[in-house]
């Protein structure tokens, strides 16, 4: 079940700007007499020499400052992922609460929920998510018979997973009844959703997390209550990756 997390308030940090070059190389005017000898060098080797410097200087600082921004930091390679045929895509309004329009700040884990209203198929998911009414939504909706529709751009944050919104992709999943298990079909989709999207976010099964792992709701229902399935689920993603 999605959940927004009306308390939230995400502060996107932006690059640090200060990685301009703070020295730039001189050495002062001595530096136009070689050590050797103490002749006078000719301007231009000097220039030359302290042009040298100066882009030796900018390669240092700019490798070290992007050396220390955080790994994955920037998602904006999900904007450009080509989405493969087998998933339908029918993004939703921006409305400023199921889709805030707000970019994901790193693809850190994929979050997999149960939709908690038996027997109700992605497309109604998908349109209620899109509905003035709802403030939830999740990137894609898996139906019973395995159908899988996307709802928000893989770049953007959804309306799913509480404080993870900002750097977790959303799968919500339909059942036949209130056990909350999936069907085979529904199942056999997750497992190809979650490995496609581990692949294109270079994560692996142990990045594959519940709801439940993060605030203690109980959803996926049936894999918050049964361990052995939901560790068989994540054996399922591993081999699939
Ligand atoms: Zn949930």
């Amino acid at each position: 079940m999605s959940d927004r997390n009306q308390k939230q308030t995400v502060a996107y940090s932006s690059p640090d700007t200060d990685s301009g070059y703070r020295s730039n190389g001189r050495g002062g005017k001595d530096r136009k007499y070689s050590r050797s000898s103490g002749r006078k060098m000719p301007d231009r080797s000097a220039r030359t020499a302290k042009l040298l410097l100066i882009l030796i200087a900018v390669a240092v600082v700019g490798k070290t400052a992007a050396a220390l921004l955080p790994s994955g930091a920037d998602a904006g390679y999900l904007g450009s992922v080509t989405v493969p045929d087998w998933i339908d895509v029918q993004i939703i309004e921006t409305d400023g609460a199921s889709r805030r329009g707000e970019n994901l700040s790193r693809l850190s884990d994929i979050v997999i929920h149960y939709v908690g209203n038996p027997g109700t198929t992605a497309q109604q998911n998908r349109d209620y998510f899109n509905s003035p009414e709802s403030n939830v939504s999740s990137h894609f909706v898996i139906g019973l018979e395995g159908e899988i529709i996307q709802c928000i751009p893989l770049n953007e944050i959804s309306s799913a997973s509480n404080d993870r919104n900002r750097d977790t992709i959303s799968i919500e999943v339909c059942h036949p009844d209130a056990s909350g298990k999936f069907t085979d079909a529904s199942y056999r989709s997750l497992v190809r959703l979650t490995a496609w999207l581990c692949g294109i976010g270079d994560l692996r099964s142990s990045n594959v997390i519940r709801h439940y792992d993060i605030t203690g709701k109980l959803c996926p229902l049936y894999y918050v209550e049964h361990e052995d399935a939901w560790e068989q689920l994540k054996t399922d993603i591993a081999r699939a990756i």
